[in-house]
């Protein structure tokens, strides 16, 4: 079988640069914070072209987190794309803000940036675009709507560690950007692990005070924090790989440029690459109206695909009492049928790409 995705390979890569980082903290008798988190916060931040980084415990604190810098709470309204995952939501709803969702467009799932406008009130205090699949967000017109109207742009970018938005690396173009290292990211701990980092030293002090019980110095609480704290151990971890993410994001690449080629004829809905986006490709989703029957014989060919993501938050039983009809959002809906991630990472074997086209164009046209 030709897996999703192999973690376990991911790690045997690196096994010797890992376990030494490991264990490197085990002995500094150093567990919480310290030097290993602000290293790596000073790289990441490097990394993502941005002035500052924060680490924190999971890509939905980052968001949560974010959030509540902004100021952002009871009665407000934040957008957010109707076809995301669920976590994008449940941030708004966790400050208890309301979210709003807008409808993607078709040819990229991203959020549609002319449908945002017409979803503004007096109560909308942010909108949260998600960098789908590793693609970046139409950002220009969405930060020139926010400023023009005065709300903040936090970014959800969670699968798009090392995308491009016109040239420039994903990290700093909205107040805010929320990274998840949760490990089948593009970017993976071995455990759950979180970040901001933005350009705005307001935000990132106020998100560093928050994330460690709302205190600057010991036993002195500024305000209501949380613990929300990146492991030392998983910023190591995050250190000994963060060199090869540029290399494994070529490699995600490579095979994205060989399933393009190889099922242009194929009859599949392929991503659409806009020419300004450089995506990082943390998922390669096709699109079919036979979704399910195209999934059972790729299983029966020994391909395994995963879907991003079945349910839309509105149709979860979690978001009932927003009163959002299935309907509501037909684009979400629909593509939530339709959708379908072909194997994506950067230890999948050459090889295992060409039987992947190859079941595709026999699964996709079995006649
Ligand atoms: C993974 C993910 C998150 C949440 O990250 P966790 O670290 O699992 O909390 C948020 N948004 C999107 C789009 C994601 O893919």
């Amino acid at each position: 079988m030709i897996p999703f995705l192999d973690l376990g390979a991911a790690y045997r890569e690196l096994k010797t640069e890992i376990d030494a980082a490991i264990q490197r903290v085990l002995d500094s008798g150093w567990y919480i914070l310290g030097p290993e988190v602000e290293a790596f916060e000073a790289e990441w931040a490097a990394f993502c072209e941005a002035d500052h980084a924060v680490g924190v415990a999971n890509g939905l604190d980052a968001l949560i987190l974010a959030l509540r810098a902004l100021g952002v709470g009871e009665g407000d309204e934040v957008i957010v794309p109707s076809n995301t995952y669920v976590a994008t939501w449940l941030a708004v709803t966790a400050v208890g803000a309301r979210p709003v969702p807008v409808e993607p467009d078709p040819a990229t799932h991203n959020i549609a940036p002319d449908l945002i406008a017409a979803a503004i009130t007096p109560a909308t205090r942010a909108i949260l675009p998600v960098h789908l699949y590793g693609q970046a967000a139409d950002l220009d017109p969405i930060l020139a709507l926010a400023r023009s109207r005065g709300i903040a742009v936090v970014e959800d970018a969670a699968q798009a560690h090392g995308a491009r938005y016109k040239g420039r690396r994903i990290g700093a173009h909205g107040d805010v950007v929320c990274w998840s290292f949760y490990p089948g990211k593009n970017l993976g701990a071995l455990g759950d692990g979180g970040a901001v980092t933005t350009n705005r030293a307001d935000l990132a002090d106020r998100i560093r005070v928050l994330r460690n019980y709302g205190s600057r110095v010991k036993y002195v609480n500024e305000v209501q924090g949380v613990n929300s704290r990146l492991d030392p151990i998983q910023a190591a971890v995050l250190r000994a790989k963060l060199p090869h993410l540029e290399a494994w994001t070529d490699r995600r690449r490579a095979i994205a440029a060989a399933y393009a080629d190889g099922l242009k004829d194929s009859g599949l809905i392929l991503p659409q690459v806009p020419d300004w986006a450089d995506p990082a490709w943390h998922l390669y989703v096709v699109r079919s109206p036979d979704r399910d029957a195209l999934q059972r014989r790729l299983t029966e060919a020994g391909v395994s695909t995963l879907i991003h993501y079945p349910i839309p938050p509105h149709m979860q039983a979690a978001y009932a009492g927003v009163g959002l009809a299935p309907d509501a959002l037909p684009l979400a809906r629909r593509l939530a049928g339709e959708v379908l991630s072909l194997p994506m990472g950067p230890q999948l074997a050459t090889a295992d790409t060409g039987r992947v086209i190859a079941a595709v164009q026999d699964s996709a046209s079995p006649n």
